[in-house]
């Protein structure tokens, strides 16, 4: 459980939140939860609906637990002996879920990430965690995108970084223009992926080659 004083010691959560202001207690949040439901018509008191605020509660941990996690710390265990290895490392289509900070609606989607090593190489599975620690927050998917491959360069220092995202933006599908089927694509190429057209046509290869979204 987050408290005032995780607040303070994780960079990464004083970033986004505000440290000042104590943070409002899960009963709170279950009030407010609660108001919401009448407000939009219904009796909270039901039966169906008497443990909705405090599962809401729940799920909202669940939506924004990244506000825990600090990605930069994530990637800071690194191997060093790689045999000289200097290719392209690309994670292809990593799903996730995040939360539009519009509408806290879902954005449900898929991120490819690959680097050039300059002598360090990160556990796979880390770059997954980052992905994750970056979208379980409230997002929008151009910053995401940029998240995820500024912390890659700040931490790793390869030689350069490309992170492609595909998402379906649920605030555009259940509200709004009601449209289905349309998918954003965002990229950010750092180093050699922005200075190397091959490099980055590579890269651009192995996305477009993987199964769609
Ligand atoms: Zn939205």
């Amino acid at each position: 459980m987050r408290d005032a004083s995780t607040l303070i010691a994780s960079s990464a959560v004083r970033l986004d939140a505000t440290p000042l202001e104590p943070l409002p207690t899960d009963a709170e949040a279950e009030r407010a939860f609660r108001s919401i439901i009448r407000w939009i018509g219904e009796n909270p008191d039901r039966d169906g609906l008497h443990e909705t605020p405090q599962r809401l509660v729940r799920a909202f941990r669940e939506y924004f637990c990244g506000y825990d996690e600090d990605p930069e710390e994530i990637l800071k265990k690194t191997f060093e002996e790689v045999d000289g290895y200097d290719e392209m490392i690309v994670l292809r289509g990593v799903a996730f879920e995040s939360h539009c900070e519009h509408h806290v609606a879902p954005i449900i989607g898929r991120a490819w990430v690959g680097y050039v090593p300059d002598r360090r190489v990160v556990g796979i599975s880390k770059l997954t965690r980052v992905v994750e620690a970056y979208s379980k927050r409230l997002q929008i998917q151009e910053r995401l995108t940029a998240q995820i491959a500024n912390t890659i360069e700040k931490v790793l220092k390869p030689k350069g970084v490309a992170v492609v995202v595909k998402a379906t933006h649920h605030c555009m599908i259940s509200r709004g223009v009601h449209k289905r089927g349309a998918d954003l694509v965002t990229s950010r190429m750092l180093g050699c992926f922005r200075d190397y057209p091959m490099t980055r046509g590579e890269f651009l290869s192995l996305v477009n080659s993987d199964v769609e979204t």
